[in-house]
């Protein structure tokens, strides 16, 4: 049982796990077969694990596809993946020593990974600047929902509108609180996230989309007003920046920012950019 070879190996190595380092081990079979079969893992793929913990991903992963990267930022932790993979006589696991966030991906073709919670959001977006066919994550439940919502919908934000264009995001199923050691506050949910390129989707349109969903519940062009500096720095009078926003299209400004479709956003950040661009 995972769950009691879990609770032994870490009794063993004397580890207590720490739920502020994102540490919540999956300790159920049958979630853990659910999401090894939903990456349709096969010989030729090159699977990224962000947070491998002790191996309980890292393990059936690596004994279906070619290589996996496991990445590992507790160095407590990694003798004892070391150890697991030893056991099974795994020796296509290469192992990451440091933080997700900041390390660069080697090449991969999917990413299967029980993250840590803490870095979800940065995690997914550095994600979205690579080439892969597609990712099998575990996600905080509220996360997940905030990845797949819909405009005028309670969980609709910046991430939502992000997921929309540059990616097709499923949630797969939820996971109960119990199925991790130790068990985290909130339930999960395990997303299937497919890249889709999207040029528009640049550098401006994202301070656009951070700047509008800093007033959600404002209308778009008061919101633009008060977070200009977040899409310009130019040191504008308010009143010329007034006159700014005024030239985008008339019935998108005066509409809500939760309200927003993501086209519609892409439609702002044109408009604005180009307005911009003739001053
Ligand atoms: N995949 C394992 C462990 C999941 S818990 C399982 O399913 O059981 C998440 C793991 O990510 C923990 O082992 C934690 O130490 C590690 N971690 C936390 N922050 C990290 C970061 N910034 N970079 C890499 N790993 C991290």
């Amino acid at each position: 049982m995972l769950a009691t070879e879990t609770f032994n190996l870490l009794k063993k190595y004397r580890i207590r796990l720490d739920r502020k380092k994102g540490q919540n081990y999956l300790i159920n079979n049958h979630f853990l077969s659910q999401i090894i079969e939903n990456a349709h893992l096969d010989h030729s793929d090159v699977v990224l694990e962000i947070g491998a913990g002790i191996g309980t991903l890292t393990v059936p992963l690596a004994e279906k596809v070619s290589k996996v990267v496991a990445i590992e930022q507790d160095k407590r932790i990694i003798p004892i993946l070391r150890e697991r993979l030893n056991e099974k006589d795994i020796s296509n696991v290469e192992i990451l020593l440091g933080d997700a966030t900041k390390l660069n991906f080697p090449y991969f073709s999917k990413v299967v990974s029980n993250l840590p919670y803490q870095i979800s959001s940065p995690i997914t977006f550095k994600l979205l600047g690579y080439d892969f066919d597609f990712a099998i994550l575990m996600y905080q439940l509220e996360f997940a929902q905030r990845m797949i919502a819909k405009p005028g919908e309670s969980h609709y934000s910046r991430l939502s509108v992000m997921m929309n264009l540059c990616t097709q995001t499923e949630l797969l199923f939820k996971v109960p609180k119990n199925a991790f050691l130790p068990p985290p506050k909130i339930s999960s949910a395990v997303i299937k996230l497919t890249p889709t390129r999207n040029p528009d989707v640049d550098e401006f349109f994202v301070k656009t989309c951070r700047a509008l969903f800093q007033h959600k519940k404002k209308k778009s062009g008061k919101a633009l007003l008060q977070s200009f500096h977040e899409i310009c720095d130019m040191d504008l009078a308010r009143s010329s920046i007034r006159d700014i926003i005024s030239q985008v299209n008339g019935k998108l400004i005066e509409e809500r920012v939760f309200k927003l479709t993501p086209e519609e956003i892409l439609v702002i950040s044109s408009e604005l950019e180009d307005v911009l661009e003739k001053m």
